[in-house]
């Protein structure tokens, strides 16, 4: 097989312990002589799975007690319009830090009135607006932690005087997060967690059932928490492939040394990245300092070198590097640098960077 380095976006690369563990069970689930693919959902191995997969979430993110951890369907885009269903009365405020920001607002207005509380669309969304006011008679102010698309992290726990929700779609699980400042969490698992097919969702209990608005069952969280451990998140059929996959890739993160390890690797490895970024002189990063992700990095060609972006695009991919271009709305070169991409992919990405510079001085 080719050598090559996975720097997409998302989907993107997962750890090999979790593949392989995962074709076994495709083969053979937890020793049935059945594959994982064709269990029925309610047999007690997948009970287990399930339940571990759970502990496992509240284990490495420190979940309280007083929040419930989902796993649905629908992609972390039904959740922008899942959230506000069922938490605003009337009002809700947002951070307009990207796309996925401004999508997951405009699914809000559908429930009440949403207030834009600050947004960097000026510049590309480039940085992290600062110093805006969250208004208190909303019912919850929603923030995209990463923007997958820019670059770009709101990289600590905000104190927010009102219930905070957080997309952390693209950096769960890359760092410690206090969930006590937070009132929900959600994400879809491709970018950190697992495959494309699942959504998190992490939810303070007591806020749920307040808005007066009848919802449709599998829109209401309840739902999903049910009546008996057992069935949670299994209202209906679970998505067991994606779950299974989640819960090896979280089982890695384990034996790691779970987020605190994962996160020393990741500033490790954005570091190295950054650092080659502004030094190379063919090359200028394009978000603001301060707010730059430690898990999506972007960068241009320098200013008068823009004729050679067609030549270093090639010259990666004949170096192996996969997934590099970046998103339309920004250009240039986007490398994501989730929790399984090796440290020896980025050593990888500088030194293929470094001789394009070499070659053209
Ligand atoms: C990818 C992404 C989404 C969209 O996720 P889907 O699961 O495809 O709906 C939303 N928010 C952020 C921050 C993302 O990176």
């Amino acid at each position: 097989m080719k050598k090559s380095y996975n720097f997409n976006a998302g989907p993107c690369v997962l750890p090999k312990e979790a593949i392989e563990s995962t074709i076994e069970a495709i083969r053979n689930f937890d020793n049935t002589g059945i594959g994982l693919l064709e269990i029925s959902h309610r047999t007690p191995g997948w009970e287990r799975i399930m339940a571990e997969t759970v502990a496992l979430w509240r284990e490495l993110l420190n979940i309280p007690e007083e929040y419930e951890v989902l796993f649905l369907g629908g992609g972390a885009s039904t959740q922008f319009f899942e959230v506000p269903a069922n938490l605003m009365k009337k009002k809700a405020a947002y951070l307009q830090t990207g796309v996925w920001a401004k999508k997951a607002a405009k699914e809000a207005k559908f429930y009440g009135d949403v207030e834009i509380v600050a947004s960097s669309e000026d510049k590309t969304y480039s940085y992290i607006p600062k110093n805006y006011n969250i208004p208190l008679d909303a019912d919850y102010f929603h923030i995209t932690t990463n923007n997958t698309i820019y670059g770009t992290e709101i990289k600590e726990d905000l104190d927010c005087p009102i219930t905070l929700v957080a997309d952390m779609s693209s950096d769960i699980m890359s760092r410690p997060v206090d969930v006590r400042k937070y009132g929900l969490i959600y994400g879809g698992a491709q970018k950190n967690v697992g495959p494309a097919g699942v959504t998190f969702v992490i939810v303070r209990k007591d806020l749920l059932g307040q808005t007066g608005r009848p919802l449709q069952t599998m829109v209401d969280y309840r739902t999903h928490i049910g009546d008996e451990p057992k069935n949670k998140s299994m209202f209906n059929t679970p998505p067991v492939f994606a779950i299974f996959v989640m819960h090896e890739t979280l089982k890695w993160v384990k034996s790691l040394g779970g987020v605190e390890a994962m996160n020393k690797i990741n500033k490790k490895k954005s570091e190295m990245l950054y650092a080659e970024i502004d030094r190379n002189s063919m090359f200028v990063g394009t978000a603001a300092k301060e707010d730059r992700s430690i898990m999506n990095h972007c960068w241009v060609m320098a200013p008068g070198k823009e004729a050679l972006q067609d030549e270093f695009m090639a010259f990666a991919k004949e170096r192996g590097m996969v997934g590099i271009k970046g998103h339309r709305s920004v250009g240039g070169f986007r490398a994501s640098l989730y929790n399984a991409c090796p440290i020896e992919a980025v050593e990888a990405l500088v030194a293929c960077m470094q001789d394009f510079e070499k070659l053209h001085k």
